[in-house]
């Protein structure tokens, strides 16, 4: 049987440390504050930007959030950027994506302060991570190297595989992974044999979204899978992207979907809009 990487427990821990570097960085007159901008009205993003606030009141971080209508143009968006760069009450900015059609989202990103980019998108981050130094780093891959790490799992020295190619999570999580010495494959949709692949890995970690995709044939008997995806199957029920039922007597370890790595994902916004205020200060 596996051994479930609750997601939901680590992220209460570290909301819960979260909470108390913001009551005592209040303490010192210093307050934590997170601007969030949603332009357009879709859906899934306002019941992501939602989640943000509600863990920006548990944690005692600020929030503001402006929400600009569909037609918005760039110009505007960035002159919104540029004034909360300046707003010294201002901790962190986050720019939900996607932005609607007409909009460039590297511009977005670019014009975002690096010290208040705690989604950490911004090229300078990016590249200091590269670096190995202090950066905000990207959410999801820092929340996925925070969960495996809180629960003990060996990484140097592993043989790692991810499927999935994408800038937010799957890059920045290869390179995280190779800080912490595992040898790193990454896959996507034109490798070859991506199921001999997958096999080798010690730690798989899958971010394709596509539900149940990969099965008892992909995984190497006692590997730690960590399952990024989050997909709506056709009963409208969430599941990720491995076939859970079906690994889960030949895997060591196995985040679930969901309670997995979503909630890692708020928690360490979280932290980077503390980690922001503090270095700030
Ligand atoms: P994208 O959706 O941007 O890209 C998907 C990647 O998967 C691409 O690199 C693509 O390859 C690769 N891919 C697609 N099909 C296959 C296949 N059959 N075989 C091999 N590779 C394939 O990636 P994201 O990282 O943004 O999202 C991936 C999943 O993770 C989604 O389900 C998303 O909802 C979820 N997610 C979850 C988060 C969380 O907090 N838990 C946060 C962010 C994302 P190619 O480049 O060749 O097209």
């Amino acid at each position: 049987m596996a051994i479930y990487l609750n997601g939901k427990a680590a992220s209460q821990s570290i909301k819960d440390e979260v909470r108390e570097r913001v009551s005592a960085l209040k303490e010192k007159g210093t307050d934590v504050a997170l601007a969030v901008i949603l332009v357009g009205d879709d859906p899934a993003s306002r019941i992501y930007v939602n989640n943000k606030q509600k863990a920006c009141d548990y944690t005692g971080i600020g929030s503001f959030t402006y929400e600009l209508p569909e037609d918005t143009g760039e110009e505007e968006l960035l002159r919104l950027i540029e004034q909360l760069n300046d707003t010294d009450s201002v901790s962190g900015i986050l720019v939900q994506m996607p932005l609607p059609a007409g909009i460039d989202e590297n511009a977005v990103i670019n014009a975002i302060d690096p010290l208040k980019d705690v989604d950490g998108f911004h090229p300078l981050n990016i590249g200091k991570m590269f670096t190995g130094d202090d950066a905000l780093i990207s959410c999801t891959p820092a929340g996925i190297m925070e969960l495996l790490k809180r629960n003990g799992v060996e990484i140097e020295g592993k043989e790692c595989v991810i499927v999935g190619r994408s800038n937010n999570v799957s890059k920045p999580l290869a390179i995280l992974m190779l800080r912490e010495n595992a040898t790193v494959t990454i896959c996507h949709s034109k490798t070859k044999d991506l199921k001999k692949v997958c096999k080798k890995a010690d730690i798989l970690i899958t971010a394709i979204g596509k539900p149940g995709f990969f099965g008892r044939d992909s995984i190497k008997k006692g590997a730690v899978i960590v399952d990024v995806g989050i997909n709506r199957d056709d009963s409208g029920k969430l599941r990720g992207d491995v076939d859970h039922e079906a690994v889960d007597d030949m895997v060591s370890y196995i985040t679930p979907v969901p309670g997995g790595v979503g909630p890692m994902t708020v928690a360490m916004l979280m932290k980077n809009c503390v980690d922001a205020a503090e270095r700030k200060r």
